[in-house]
């Protein structure tokens, strides 16, 4: 029923395997310059139980950026035969080196992920997203193999040839990322596609935060069923969090990774089902393991058990980084508030921007919105009031009125890679 027994495994004898090997990682991880210097003087008996691990200190990003790019490796270089790094999308990426078996433990964990959401090896998967350093190439692609799938390693943009190999080969699972998926459906109707007519069945849409309106969209627009899929990576890249045909919400994959969620200011847990940083400890990577790592992702557990049978807890949707926060008159905004308002309204197209933007002395946001192409009538009474009702709603939901400017469908560029919500033009231009 499951792909790997350890989903259903009771909580306690989880939560043993966990604090097993959660002493076997301090223990390998104190042969890296790194943490051989931060874990010198920590005794092991002290983890007793898997919460033990609060006793341990965290790793920042700072941290991996200051051992860049080999403090953290346990082993010499001739073992690792793989690295890939982070994005980027926050500052300088950092780099993450994988041993045989870290590829082969990692392949695994994203053949479970896709086993959760009903992928089998029947089925043909079209990798839509960028392959090189970015995890979502490779870490999919062999997850995909690993299940036995045939798998198109089409990588990201180009979308008519995308159309071509998915009607070619009747693929029957994407893997894109989510703002790009909105941009896609749209284009295939474009090019005189039904999606209602599209070999596809289920899409994996992740590597972006995106809200609960965006993936029924994706689902509607596409006739596809839409799973959200975490990772990041520092803790392998995909295949660390992953949603089950319930859909409600990501499964951590329990023995693979500790996941806790702490108060980004006091380093404290938060109370069960708050939102906070997501702190991630991995418990199988042997090349380098990387121990209570802060995310700066922002989410929170869900109580309770899950109607699949899995015992693994769940997270979530990832509601933004710590780092998106926009403070406008003194108000705190996350970009997903907005697209939460903007993906739920008929009249909004597929895509938006965020421009910060400077009003005098205080700092302000323009909300650049597209327009479903049958909505931009040349009446301008309809369109302002449409700018009206999108900036009332917005309101409601920020708390500040934004200023917002409706564009044509397509007007905003579309990144090939995760979307940049946020453009800060404050040094740019003097607003009026
Ligand atoms: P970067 O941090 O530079 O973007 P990665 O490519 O490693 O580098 O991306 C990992 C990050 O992407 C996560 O920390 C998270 O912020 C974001 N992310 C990945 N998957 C999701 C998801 N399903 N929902 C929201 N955010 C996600
Ligand atoms: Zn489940």
């Amino acid at each position: 029923m499951f792909y790997h027994p350890s989903e259903s495994l009771k909580r306690s004898e989880l939560e043993n395997l966990q604090v097993e090997r959660l002493r076997a990682v301090v223990e390998n991880a104190r042969k890296s310059p790194f943490y051989g210097e931060r874990l010198k003087d920590f005794d092991i008996r002290e983890l007793q139980t898997a919460s033990d691990i609060t006793k341990l200190p965290f790793t920042t990003k700072d941290d991996l950026r200051s051992q860049y790019p080999y403090g953290l490796l346990t082993r010499s270089l001739d073992d690792f035969v793989r690295l890939h790094a982070s994005s980027g999308t926050t500052g300088t990426p950092t780099a993450v080196f994988y041993t045989q078996k870290d590829i082969d433990q990692w392949a695994d964990l994203m053949a479970r992920s896709m086993y959760a959401v009903g992928v089998r090896r029947s089925d043909v998967l079209q990798n839509m997203s960028g392959y090189g350093l970015f995890t979502g190439g490779l870490g999919i692609h062999y997850g995909s193999e690993r299940l036995g799938c045939l798998t198109v390693p089409a990588g990201a943009g180009n979308t008519r040839r995308q159309i071509k190999l998915i009607r070619d080969f009747s693929v029957t699972v994407l893997h894109i990322i989510p703002s790009f998926a909105l941009y896609f459906a749209q284009k295939v109707v474009e090019e005189g596609f039904d999606p209602a007519e599209m070999p596809w069945k289920v899409a994996l849409i992740g590597a972006e935060p995106h809200t609960e309106e965006t993936r029924r969209r994706i689902e509607e627009l596409m006739h596809i069923k839409a799973y959200n899929s975490y990772g990041l990576s520092e803790m392998n890249g995909p295949g660390v969090a992953f949603e089950c045909t319930e859909q409600t919400g990501m499964h951590v994959w329990e023995d693979a990774y500790i996941a806790e969620i702490i108060d980004p200011a006091t380093g404290e847990h938060v109370a069960e089902g708050e939102v906070g940083e997501l702190v991630m400890t991995t418990l199988t990577r042997e090349g380098m393991p990387i121990i209570r790592y802060r995310t700066r992702d922002l989410t929170r557990f869900i109580p309770g058990q899950c109607a699949c049978g899995r015992t693994h807890r769940r997270i979530d949707r990832i509601t933004g980084r710590a780092d998106d926060m926009l403070i406008i008159k003194g108000v705190n905004i996350y970009p997903m508030q907005i697209e939460q308002v903007l993906m739920a309204m008929p009249e909004v197209g597929q895509n938006y921007v965020i421009e910060l933007i400077r009003e005098g002395f205080m700092d302000q946001i323009r909300v650049k919105v597209e327009v479903k192409e049958e909505y931009f009538v040349e009446d301008m009474r309809v369109l302002r009031n449409l700018q009206k009702s999108i900036a009332a709603r917005l309101c409601n939901e920020i708390l500040v009125t934004p200023r917002v400017e409706l564009v044509m469908h397509d007007a905003i560029p579309k990144a090939a890679g995760k979307a940049v919500r946020v453009v800060d033009l404050r040094d740019q231009e003097k607003d009026s």
